[in-house]
């Protein structure tokens, strides 16, 4: 058996190497350079941790993660691997202990933030000692025009011409083509190896609905399908952010808000708790989310449009890293596409730029109106092909899509007679009125109803022409202008009103996909009957542990690690060793108390 082998069963306590895994412990144990694209939870850290633990010296491994640094470095002190991490948070006393210790060789990893790898003084450290290899983790934070970008990132390239001989592995979930190359072309590491992983996440099952009321239907989801689970929900502002958790509160679901605006300690706090405690909803801007490696994320909720296909694959991306099903629900309405085509022309930055961001909202309104499978046309955004999953909402309750080319002519030609004949420009509501021959307070105070094209569209209702709307927006035949988001007609308005273009349209399923065929894909694996009552004791005697040690419930063991216990029911450690996830240490530290709490649970039911 190989010695990177033999390390993932004694210490991990994992059978066997996943996907590419095998391949890039090897090349790095030899001292090759990496560069590895895999989707969270595919398992980027035995990439690192076990050419680490196989090689002489120390992995250093630079992480902008600072706050998560102590759960890592805990996760791993379980396994009994002995790590240790550098940053502005701690005592100087604290990081003396951690610099003798790893001078001495007593450390295997040593987590650095990036900062502290330009200062002299983190050089000299290093050289007291021997870098087994270095690991850039999040290597998409040297992206410049990246979400993430961190300036000190630029200069990892140092650590190439310091110590050319101590290999380089550099780890990111972000996955296209242009930001692997940025990373490769910043980090100096176009002749390392690459390693792309497929970026399905199989066990996330996608979902976009159209947003009507979209707190009430976020807790119907909640209620229905992930009642008592961990889950986040994204928000595009901080003040959503505090209505939707206040909401979720009121509702009885324990939620905490996260953003920018809250003082550090309690975002620290918040975060901690989400970590710590079981069924914690963590409602959030996007500021919320990197790095954190809690496994039983069960749900990502979007209240809002996220401004690219990338960042939605990532923040939904943070459910279901054990494997189990996990669901990624994102409510979308007109509002949305008005609101980000606002935000792209208010930007700062050149042109270039804002044709950037807007390229970019334009695949993710591309995704949201698809009518084929959601995971197909994700996939596909990362230049990976696939067939139609049978685990989104398009798979599960297809659409129908219908020829739209005469509605849409209706609802330009309403944009062109208010431009044209009165000099006049509104929003989608009052055009939508119009069509449908409402009489408002609005439409007689213009005297709309004299216009020939009022009350041509009784054919539709109003929710029917908000999604045409939508659509006509998502394929550029139609654009938004200014604070009131007032309609506008484009180059390629032209050709739909002159009959010269098809116009497909999206027909939202009468009924929302069958809830009772999602609430089953959605929930945790089936365990057998009798290994329910075990498993719940199973996490009771977890959070005891987990809090006495002050760690995360996961760091103890996973839930899929105690389901599979709860169902096998080992009564000997030998039994219990076999099980995916009990390793050298833990099985020491905490086998008796599981065959205990095994046995007794079953002797109870
Ligand atoms: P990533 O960093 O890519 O998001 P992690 O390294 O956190 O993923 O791994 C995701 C999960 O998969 C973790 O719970 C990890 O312990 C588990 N895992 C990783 N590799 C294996 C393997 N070979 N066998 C079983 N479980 C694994
Ligand atoms: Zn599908």
């Amino acid at each position: 058996m190989s010695e990177p082998l033999r390390v993932l069963r004694r210490v991990f306590g994992y059978d066997s190497f996943r996907g590419e895994q095998q391949e890039i412990v090897d090349h790095v144990t030899g001292g090759g350079d990496a560069l590895v694209l895999m989707p969270t939870g595919a398992g980027k850290s035995l990439c690192y941790q076990i050419p680490a633990l196989v090689r002489d010296g120390v992995g250093v491994v630079v992480s902008p993660l600072i706050a998560l640094m102590q759960d890592q470095v805990d996760a791993l002190r379980a396994l009994g691997v002995r790590a240790g991490f550098l940053n502005s948070t701690q005592y100087p006393g604290q990081r003396r202990a951690v610099e003798s210790a790893y001078a001495a060789g007593e450390l295997d990893l040593l987590y650095l933030a990036p900062e502290r790898l330009s200062l002299e003084a983190t050089w000299r450290l290093l050289d007291r000692g021997t870098v087994s290899l270095f690991a850039i983790d999040e290597a998409h934070c040297v992206v410049q025009w990246g979400h993430d970008f961190r300036p000190d990132y630029l200069a990892l390239s140092v650590l190439h011409e310091r110590w050319p001989t101590v290999p380089r592995i550099a780890l990111t979930a972000t996955a296209t083509e242009a930001t692997r190359k940025e990373i490769a072309t910043r980090l100096d590491l176009t002749a390392a190896r690459h390693f792309v992983a497929s970026f399905d996440r199989p066990n996330i099952q996608y979902r976009i609905a159209p947003k009507q009321e979209p707190k009430r239907q976020l807790l119907e989801l909640l209620r229905a399908e992930h009642a008592g689970d961990a889950g986040i929900v994204y928000c595009l502002s901080r003040a959503s952010v505090e209505r939707t958790a206040a909401h979720l509160v009121e509702h009885g679901i324990g939620a905490l808000p996260y953003h920018a605006g809250l003082d550090s300690g309690t975002r620290a706090s918040h975060q901690a708790r989400f970590l710590r405690e079981d069924g914690a909803v963590m409602v959030a801007t996007i500021a919320f989310g990197m790095g954190i490696d809690k496994p039983d994320v069960r749900f990502v909720a979007h209240l809002d449009l996220p401004k690219s296909v990338e960042g939605y694959y990532q923040e939904t991306g943070r459910a279901g890293r054990d494997g189990l099903p996990a669901t990624a629900w994102l409510a979308y309405g007109l509002a949305d596409v008005v609101q980000q085509r606002k935000l792209i022309e208010n930007s700062d930055g050149d042109l270039a730029h804002q044709r950037r961001q807007a390229a970019h909202l334009d695949a993710m309104l591309a995704l949201c109106e698809t009518v084929e499978c959601r995971r197909v046309q994700l996939l596909a955004y990362f230049g990976q092909p696939s067939a139609a999953c049978g685990n989104c909402d398009t798979c599960l309750s297809p659409p129908e899509s219908w020829d739209g080319a005469v509605a849409a002519q209706k609802l330009l030609s309403a944009v062109l007679r208010l431009h044209r004949e009165r000099r006049q420009r509104f929003g989608a509501g009052q055009v939508i009125d119009i069509l449908l021959g409402k009489k408002t307070a609005k439409v007689m105070q213009h005297d709309h109803h004299e216009l020939t094209v009022f009350g041509v569209g009784e054919e539709l209702n109003e929710s029917e022409w908000r999604g045409v709307v939508r659509q006509l927006l998502a394929q550029r035949l139609l654009t938004v202008e200014g604070d009131y988001g007032t309609l506008v007609l484009t180059d390629a308005s032209g050709e739909v009103l002159g009959g010269r273009r098809d116009v497909r349209l999206r027909r939202e399923p009468k009924r929302a996909p069958k809830a009772a065929r999602i609430a089953k894909q959605g929930a945790p694996a089936d365990l057998p009957a009798q290994a329910e009552p075990v498993f719940e004791q199973l996490r009771a005697w977890r959070a005891g542990v987990a809090k006495e040690q002050g760690v995360p419930a996961y760091v103890i063991f996973h839930d899929s690690t105690l389901r599979a216990i709860a169902t096998a029911a080992p009564a000997t450690l030998e039994a219990l060793s076999g099980i995916s996830g009990v390793g050298e240490t833990k099985l020491a530290r905490h086998g008796q108390q599981v065959l205990d709490t095994v046995r007794a649970a079953a002797a109870g039911s």
